[in-house]
């Protein structure tokens, strides 16, 4: 048995697989604001996990994290995760490994996103890229049928690609960074300007606190608020800008759009490839499809489980 820890901003989620590679159970709560908290909140997801699948916890063989984030994988650490302050420089996969009496293996949240796609979605395609579109915006990448990492791990970090010298700043250090105008709490903070420009949209209804969620505001696009529509519009435009930058790198095959946003892809995916029109070069934009991965939210933690199954049975990260 495996476990899948996908460790994000907002939610802790975690899914268990037996060798055959069969989901036992799947769960999730809440990311806590402490580093040891998140390690706690990682063993107790565990157990429920092992207790709703009827298993012992001495059967789970490896878990695998997908973390937001940079990461030094061999020594299993955190080094700085924008969305998540607390665990700078945290050991989390020590920890673990020390208290669950398993191994466990750390590895970027899109990489084991796109693991998970490639595993679950059988999608064909040799030469893709993947944006998962949550609180920040992760990337992962496979190059000619392999999942490219980079030298330790940290390759992709599409949201930290800056689009704008100049404009917002990034707890990164940058500027314009992708996520600042196209995640799903990005969304949420422009549409919560918009709703206070415009006093007749049914965002107003739906603020708690003066703060809106990315779900609330994809939930009344679905109404047609046109200040929702436009803040979804705004942040797929953004979006269009990031994906074209990738297709004249990569001249990928498909772009799949996985995290909590997609769920909003047939409002994204329309405006994104006309802005990948726009602005990819001829050659490289005519044959590259922009599709949502199946089951946002459960394939980064069966990606990371497998991630797992593999690093235990020897086999390298190819799909
Ligand atoms: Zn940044």
């Amino acid at each position: 048995m495996f476990v899948g820890i996908d460790l994000g901003g907002t939610a802790i989620k975690g899914a268990l697989i037996d060798g055959k590679g069969a989901m036992l159970s799947f769960a999730q709560i809440e990311t806590p604001g402490s580093a040891k908290k998140i390690d706690d909140g990682i063993l107790g997801l565990m157990a429920i996990l092992a207790s709703s699948a009827k298993i012992s916890e001495t059967d789970i063989q490896g878990v695998g994290i997908g973390s937001a984030g940079s990461i030094d994988k061999s020594r299993g650490r955190i080094i700085t995760s924008p969305n998540i302050p607390a665990l700078k420089n945290h050991p989390l996969a020590r920890n673990l490994e020390k208290a669950a009496g398993a191994r466990v293996f750390l590895e970027n949240d899109a990489t084991v996103a796109l693991m998970g796609a490639s595993w679950k979605g059988k999608s064909g395609f040799r030469n893709w890229i993947m944006l998962t579109l949550g609180t920040g915006i992760g990337g992962g990448a496979v190059i000619d049928g392999r999942v490219y990492t980079g030298q330790s791990g940290n390759a992709m970090e599409v949201g930290h690609m800056s689009i704008d010298h100049a404009g917002r700043e990034c707890p990164c250090g940058n500027r314009g960074c992708l996520e600042r105008y196209a995640s799903a709490s990005a969304l949420a903070r422009d549409a919560e300007a918009l709703a206070k420009t415009n006093p007749g949209s049914s965002l107003n209804g739906r603020m708690k606190n003066g703060s809106l969620t990315a779900l609330a505001v994809y939930e009344e696009a679905l109404k047609k608020d046109r200040a929702a529509l436009a803040a979804i519009r705004e942040a797929a435009r953004y979006l269009g800008y990031g994906i074209a930058a990738l297709v004249n790198l990569f001249n990928p095959e498909a772009v799949v759009l996985g995290g909590g946003l997609s769920n909003a892809h047939s409002m994204l995916i329309p405006v994104i490839e006309d802005t990948v029109r726009l602005r990819a070069l001829p050659g490289l934009k005519e044959n590259v499809r922009i599709i949502p991965v199946k089951d946002p939210s459960r394939v980064p933690s069966i990606g990371a489980a497998k991630m797992a199954m593999d690093a235990l049975s020897g086999i390298p990260e190819t799909r």
